[in-house]
């Protein structure tokens, strides 16, 4: 029959753990830390399987973690969303995303991308029978080109997709940013969706930028978050979307009908877990200092690093290494050095080249030193 996705193969995550494996390679592709979560998270998980949370909870969450979730965004970003009607709790950001797009954009709207872009929005939107326009981040900086952006838009628009912290740039979106998309999207019905999986993985004193502190960008926003990513649980595939009402329920006409909810004793685990902001708010620090381990170990070398603001990703700049396209650059370095990375053009549709390679620095520090040592041999 014929494919629904024809373009589509394996991600390059999947391929390239794959070759890393294969290689005993450091595996510095693939985004996952490679040290555990807090043990009381786990015990807290325990508990709740323990206590006989084990069967299919409400459809859209526990309503002591959708409590706990609109608390949090009360505290750090002062807006309120209702926990019954407004929070949904998801199989990780990777389902909230498409079943957002799918609640929302019908064949034929156009969904605004701003490439490069994490790699499951375009299969996604394709899905959904949208049509994908890819707007470039501006070249170097990867910064957004608002002219660009503005000029995309047009009466199908339906949706546009933003993601700060930034995946792979490791770029973050300031108060200007999101106040110049607010002022840009306020004559339309655009709709938005805000990838912030990366919300708490912000240096250099910088703030996270969330739509929800804008009202012009929350009215129309779907907020996406990703426990997975702030608590070093990737493979527990839980996620958040904080939306208004009227998203808030076509969002969950498709929900029901995709996963209908999401596991029982983890969402318990995470209510609980959640009062206390701590394990957050020292996330900042915690990766800044895993970026300053990283980044110093490759000062001197010949692969140049590119800025690292947000994410738990690293890009440097391979030209003055090798003449490699990335994507073979990343295969070589795998098998030769023993390091796996991932080609930036994997989050572009026409794999374009910049010479630039991402490395996520979520690992334990004697991992790094491992990854270092061997890549200061290039
Ligand atoms: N969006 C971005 C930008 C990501 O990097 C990821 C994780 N790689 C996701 C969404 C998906 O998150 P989850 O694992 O919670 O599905
Ligand atoms: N988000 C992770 C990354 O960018 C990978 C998630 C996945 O493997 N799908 O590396």
């Amino acid at each position: 029959f014929p494919s629904r996705l024809p373009q589509v193969g394996t991600t390059i995550f999947s391929t390239m753990s794959a070759l890393a494996t294969e290689h005993g390679a450091v595996n510095l592709g693939q985004g996952f830390p490679d040290f555990d979560c807090d043990p009381a998270l786990v015990n807290a998980v325990t508990r709740a399987m323990q206590s006989g949370h084990n069967q299919y909870p409400p459809m859209p969450g526990v309503p002591a973690l959708r409590q706990a979730v609109a608390a949090k965004i009360e505290a750090l970003h002062a807006r309120q969303y209702c926990a019954n009607s407004e929070i949904t709790i998801t199989a990780g950001a990777t389902q909230a995303i498409l079943t957002a797009i799918l609640a929302c954009v019908q064949p034929g709207d156009e969904v605004i991308v701003l490439e490069p872009c994490y790699d499951s929005y375009v299969p996604n939107i394709e899905l959904a029978g949208g049509v994908v326009v890819r707007v470039p981040l501006t070249p170097g900086s990867f910064r957004p080109d608002f002219g660009k952006i503005a000029a995309a838009l047009t009466p199908r628009t339906r949706l546009i997709i933003v993601n700060t912290p930034h995946n792979p740039s490791a770029t973050v979106w300031t108060e200007a940013d999101m106040r110049t998309l607010e002022e840009l999207l306020a004559p339309t019905n655009v709709l938005l969706i805000s990838d912030e999986v990366y919300e708490h993985m912000v240096f250099d004193g910088a703030i996270h930028q969330s739509a929800a502190r804008f009202p012009g960008l929350a009215e129309r926003a779907f907020i996406v978050s990703s426990f997975g990513k702030t608590f070093h649980v990737t493979g527990w595939k839980v996620g958040t979307v904080a939306a208004p009402v009227p998203l808030t329920a076509e969002f969950r006409k498709v929900h029901q009908f995709n996963v209908f909810t999401v596991n029982t004793p983890v969402q318990y685990g995470l209510a609980g877990y959640l009062r206390d902001p701590a394990p957050y708010l020292q996330l900042p620090a915690f990766y800044q200092a895993k970026r300053d381990l990283f980044r110093q170990g490759l000062e001197g070398s010949r692969l140049r690093l590119l800025p690292s603001t947000g994410s738990y990703f690293q890009c440097v700049d391979i030209s003055a290494v090798s003449n490699l396209s990335e994507s073979d650059f990343c295969q070589w370095l795998t098998r030769e050095i023993g390091v796996a990375a991932i080609p930036l053009s994997a989050f572009y549709g026409d794999s374009f080249d910049q010479r630039v390679v991402r490395f996520c620095f979520a690992k334990k520090d004697e991992t790094l030193r491992t990854a270092l040592q061997r890549l200061r041999r290039l």
